[in-house]
């Protein structure tokens, strides 16, 4: 498997720290609104990745936080009079239904910032202790960029560059800094912000610390994976590496992946830039595995430009998969429990190529975009051979394929059952009455109870398959 290394800039054949497990690491979002597409971009692509790790056999633990202490949660519940965990918990709420929407998987650990100051405060000392962090007079601890030797070596910037963009950059507050390019590890509290008590003042954790703490506990001083946007290399993923690798003393991760923005109109979709589209809003028009499908129908590292035909034509093809896996539960439902017969057993073999192009476009670095293509020749497979008088087996070996694979994608093209046992068996029992009523050319009665399932939200469907339903 061949993953592509920000840090490298080099596809780099998988290697487990352990055998048989995968340790990964995702930047999650800052809660102080609902998610935008462009945050759950990450969330969508390396869910991916985790269930292909799954697929392969590999036991992930995946981790992935949320920010829930931060001048933007502060301004929010400032602005709505009430607590800052008030903010951050309602939309850690609102986030995880999103991502169950989606179908992403909930992390292993869901770590938050607030619940983890006792770690950021013993690293910050031991960052002390070891001459990378200094204290200044009003008890801020600054991380001192000269002192590691490695620092850029992700985001591939050279200090001399570095200084010189800093020149004349004053950081309000900031100014006992002894270099520009130090970052914050903990900052004293101001008015009306939430703070705890440390040894260097009363106050508040830096951005950047939290990952490299969380990531420590969670998972171990080295990991295999660590994720997020391509907007998160610098300075905080850069940061993370200071702070880990100086504190433990050893390498901190082994594959770092980022992922390309989600534009709008060419421009990255950002909350600052107001040019976002929440993941609720788009919930409300499509069925959000649509969404999930437009994700994957780009790779990771390509910029995708959002638009409303994008997203039609998502719909399109997502429908394509979702009609082919109704028809071959109509036609199971039908067929007969008979042998598979030499011509099913052959057919099963070529339908099981698709799963070959499926794992290689994968492997290449998770090109969904090409495994996506792998499913829809296996659809095209499936249309073109369900014979009538095919046996049960067969097509459930058909469904099987198809199933599997989309599984990996997280796209889910078996709708949820829409009535219960008694419920469905009732429709059914209706359909039958119908269709007698129509043998029997009794067309009112027909129609009457087309009406009374209709009344009920039940709208029937005949296709030359046979009547279908489905729920208003
Ligand atoms: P934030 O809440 O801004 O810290 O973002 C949470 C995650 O979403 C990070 O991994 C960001 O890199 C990612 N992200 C934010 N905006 C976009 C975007 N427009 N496209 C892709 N990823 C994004
Ligand atoms: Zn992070």
């Amino acid at each position: 498997m061949q993953i592509f290394n920000t840090e490298t800039r080099r596809l780099e054949e998988f290697v487990p720290i352990t055998p048989g497990e995968v340790r990964m690491y995702v930047c999650g979002p800052t809660v102080y609104n609902l998610i935008h597409i462009g945050n759950a971009r990450p969330m969508i692509v390396f869910d991916t990745v985790r269930r292909y790790f799954e697929y392969k056999g590999y036991k992930v633990n995946y981790v992935s936080n949320f920010t829930d202490v931060d001048d933007k949660i502060i301004k929010k519940a400032n602005e709505e009079g009430v607590s800052c965990s008030e903010i951050s918990e309602r939309y850690i709420r609102e986030c995880k239904k999103d991502m169950a929407d989606l179908n992403v998987k909930p992390a292993t650990t869901h770590p938050q910032a607030t619940k983890e100051i006792p770690g950021m405060i013993e690293m910050i000392q031991e960052l002390i202790d070891r001459g990378f962090a200094y204290v200044v007079d009003d008890g801020t601890v600054y991380f001192s960029v000269k002192k590691d030797p490695d620092y850029g070596k992700l985001s591939h910037k050279n200090l001399d560059d570095l200084q010189f963009n800093m020149r004349g950059i004053a950081v309000s507050g900031e100014d006992q800094k002894r270099d520009p390019l130090d970052f914050v590890l903990w900052k004293p509290k101001k008015e009306g912000e939430p703070y705890w008590d440390s040894p260097w003042c009363k106050g508040r954790p830096g951005w950047h610390i939290e990952c490299s703490v969380m990531s420590r506990k969670y998972l171990g001083d080295t990991i295999d994976i660590h994720a997020g946007g391509e907007d998160l290399v610098f300075p905080h993923h850069e940061n993370e590496i200071a702070q880990s690798e100086c504190a433990n003393g050893k390498p901190f991760v082994h594959y770092w992946m980022h992922n390309a923005f989600l534009n709008i109109d060419n421009h990255k979709m950002s909350k600052s830039l107001g040019n976002f589209k929440t993941v609720r809003e788009i919930d409300a028009k499509y069925d959000p595995q649509v969404l999930r499908f437009l994700m994957l129908s780009a790779h990771y590292r390509s910029p995708l430009n959002f638009s409303a035909d994008l997203m039609e034509s998502a719909k399109a093809s997502y429908e394509r998969m979702v009609t082919c896996a109704q028809n071959l539960d109509f036609r199971i439902g039908n067929a007969e429990a008979k042998e598979l017969s030499a011509d099913e057993k052959e057919l099963l073999q070529k339908a099981d190529g698709s799963r070959a192009a499926f794992e290689k476009a994968m492997d290449d670095d998770f090109n969904t975009a090409d495994a996506l293509a792998a499913v829809f020749d296996l659809v095209r497979f499936i249309n073109s051979n369900m014979p009538e008088g095919s046996s049960r087996a067969y097509l459930e070996g058909l469904k099987k394929e198809l199933v599997t694979l989309t599984d990996v994608l997280g796209l889910i093209v078996e709708r949820a059952p829409q009535a219960d046992e008694d419920e469905t068996a009732w429709i059914q029992e209706k359909i039958d009455e119908r269709q007698a009523a129509r043998k029997s050319r009794d067309f009112a009665k027909a129609d009457s109870i087309r009406d009374e399932l209709k009344d009920k939200g039940i709208i029937l469907e005949d296709t030359k398959e046979g009547v279908k339903w489905h729920k208003a």
